[in-house]
Formats: C-alpha cells, structure tokens, sequence
C-alpha cells in the first residue's frame, strides 16, 4: 500500500517476519525496503525506490496487538479504541473499530441508564467484534509467517470481512 501524505511523504507499508525482535538501523531498513521495492516493476514503485536516499528516514516497528479482557470499564471509567484493543494491520480495521466504539458508545450513553448498566452495554455490543478483528488479524499474520498460501489467508479475511458487514 501506498500513500501520499498531506505534508508531501509518502507512507509504504513493507512487512517481514523475523524470529524475535532484531534491532533495525537506519541502513538496514533502507537496504530492505529498496530490496522489497526492486521486486516490482510498475513505474511509480521504481520511482519510489529511486527516491530513497541514504537521508530518508524510515519508520521500523513490530506489528504488535493487545486485546483487554471483557470488560473494558470500570466504575465511571472506560477504555476504548487502540487502548483496548490495538491489532495488526492484516485486517486494516484498528480505525474503523475505534470509531464504531465511539459511536456505539455515544448511541448507549443516549439510551440512558446507570453508569454501568450502559457500560455493559457497550461492552456486550463491542467485545465480540474487536475479538474478531484481533484474533483474525494475528492469525492471518502467523499464515503469512508460515508461508502459507494467499488464498487460505484471503478465505480467512473474507469470513471475517463477510461478518464486519453485519450492522454492529
Ligand atoms: C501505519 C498505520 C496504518 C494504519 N492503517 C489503518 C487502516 O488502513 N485502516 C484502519 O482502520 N486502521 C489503520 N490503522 C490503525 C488506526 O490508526 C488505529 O487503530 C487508530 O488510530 C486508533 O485510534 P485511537 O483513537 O484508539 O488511538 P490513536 O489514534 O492512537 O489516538 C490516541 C491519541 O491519544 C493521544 N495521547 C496519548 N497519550 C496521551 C496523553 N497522556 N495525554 C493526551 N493525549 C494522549 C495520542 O497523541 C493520540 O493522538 C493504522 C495504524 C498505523 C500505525
């Protein structure tokens, strides 16, 4: 995936398994994203690679996730979004799961109630489906780490994106 950011960057994501957590410096990073980038031919990807100096800063970070237990309150207190729930990028839906709990969050305060009766409902209505997402996207990256073929990956992303359309 590429894109332009508003400041004139440009984000590309690039993945690799690795056992552990190795350091990365600077002209490793470089070196393995100029590698990745030669594998493709289309023109912008190679201008892309042209692109990279030995200036260009790059960003080297694990995939990691977190999934807090149920539930995600206590007392008038309530965590949601990443702090609850932070996944992998298999599923490209941290963001999406973050603004539906706000939003599901906003309809149950509206319903009324205790504190905590309407904390109970936002988690009955959240827990399932940030599990779905995490859970998902960690399998999917353990496939992709065991080489895997990508269709056994896509029929995973396909069951759970067929159940993410379901109204929440
Ligand atoms: C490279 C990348 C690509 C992504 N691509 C996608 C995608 O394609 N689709 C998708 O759905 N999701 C994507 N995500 C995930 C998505 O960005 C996150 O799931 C989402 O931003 C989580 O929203 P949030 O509000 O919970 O947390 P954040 O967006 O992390 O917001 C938390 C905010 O709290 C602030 N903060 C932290 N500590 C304090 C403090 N002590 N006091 C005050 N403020 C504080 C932070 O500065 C930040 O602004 C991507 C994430 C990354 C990193």
């Amino acid at each position: 995936m590429t894109l332009r950011l508003r400041d004139g960057r440009v984000y590309f994501a690039a993945g690799r398994d690795y056992p552990g957590k190795p350091h990365i410096d600077q002209d490793e990073a470089r070196r393995i994203v100029r590698e990745n980038m030669g594998a493709f031919t289309a023109p912008l990807m190679q201008a892309l690679r042209d692109r990279i100096t030995d200036e260009t800063r790059m960003v080297v970070n694990d995939y990691d996730w977190l999934l807090l237990p149920d539930p995600w309150y206590r007392g008038r207190v309530v965590v949601i979004g990443d702090a609850a729930h932070a996944t992998t990028a298999h599923l490209a839906s941290g963001g999406g799961m973050a603004i539906e709990d706000a939003v599901v969050l906003g309809q149950e305060v509206a319903g009324g109630g205790a504190v905590e009766e309407v904390l109970q409902r936002f988690a009955q209505r959240r827990f399932e489906r940030a599990r779905l997402v995490v859970e998902t996207s960690v399998e999917i990256g353990r496939l992709q780490a065991r080489g895997e073929p990508v269709q056994v990956q896509n029929q995973l992303r396909g069951r759970a994106m067929g159940a993410l359309s379901s109204p929440y």
